[in-house]
């Protein structure tokens, strides 16, 4: 199984997984353009693309979706009832068979991947991780959510490779400028994972088959690679785990690939 990211932040995010020479698309926010050519820089072409699966409706997540779909008709994109509605309602180019639904906790197959969709709280209907399966190694995604729940970290101990969200520092947060609604919204229960909140997921969570972890969605204004990468690596440092390779994912870049 193979991992990147081409895209993560708030100005659109999407990661790969390949097995078999198939490949899954776990969100679409970056345009189809962009798409094609970070797979092409990572090694990966769109005719291997499988099926896309979204985690939630905003912008960032689902705005190459429409485009995409016009040009891989065939290709399913996988959302549960309320992100397919979500999106169906702010989206005229959505139409109502573009989903293909799932229900959160039911795992499904597509090609060589078993893909077990799981519920995280943040600000929109019905938000999902995904923890997916196949050639025996499991890779566990998570962006976009508030708490480091203790759910989640159950599902985030099954994982060989990891991508976690760590969206910001706090103290740079509260001294951005931003306007204080939208800091106690990022803040917020349903909002984004602090540098420090993923540290704590993975300090309490990490499994023993954990070799890889991206950190994604960083914020441009409010974090730091440096900094999201400092504080979870403390974190694994403290329960003996510096064999773990952790990466702090880019808006504008890929990542490496990561061969599990
Ligand atoms: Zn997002
Ligand atoms: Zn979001």
């Amino acid at each position: 199984m193979k991992v990147v990211s081409l895209a993560s932040g708030s100005k659109g995010n999407a990661y790969l997984v390949e097995s078999e020479g198939q490949t899954l698309l776990v969100d679409c926010g970056i345009s189809c353009r962009t798409l094609v050519e970070r797979m092409c820089r990572t090694g990966f072409e769109l005719a291997s693309l499988a099926g896309v699966v979204v985690t939630h409706n905003h912008h960032d997540h689902i705005d190459g979706l429409p485009v995409l779909h016009r040009k891989l008709p065939d290709v399913p994109i996988f959302a549960n009832l309320m992100t397919a509605e979500a999106c169906e309602a702010t989206n005229h180019q959505v139409k109502e068979d573009f989903f293909t639904l799932f229900e959160n906790g039911q795992e499904f197959d597509l090609g060589p991947f078993c893909i077990h969709p799981f519920s995280i709280p943040h600000d929109v209907p019905d938000p999902v991780g995904f923890v997916v399966r196949a050639d025996g190694k499991t890779y566990f995604h998570a962006t976009d959510l508030g708490l480091p729940l203790k759910s989640v970290g159950m599902k985030f101990r099954e994982a060989d490779v990891a991508t976690l969200e760590s969206n910001h520092d706090v103290m740079l947060l509260k001294s951005s400028g931003r306007h204080i609604s939208l800091i106690q919204r990022i803040m917020g229960n349903r909002g984004h994972l602090s540098n420090y909140q993923a540290a704590e997921l993975v300090e309490e969570f990490a499994g023993k088959k954990l070799k890889k972890l991206f950190l994604a969605h960083l914020s441009q204004d409010c974090n730091e690679p440096h900094l999201a990468l400092k504080e979870t690596c403390e974190a694994l440092k403290r329960i003996g785990r510096t064999d773990v390779d952790v990466e702090a994912l880019e808006q504008f870049a890929p990542g490496r690939v990561y061969d599990a």
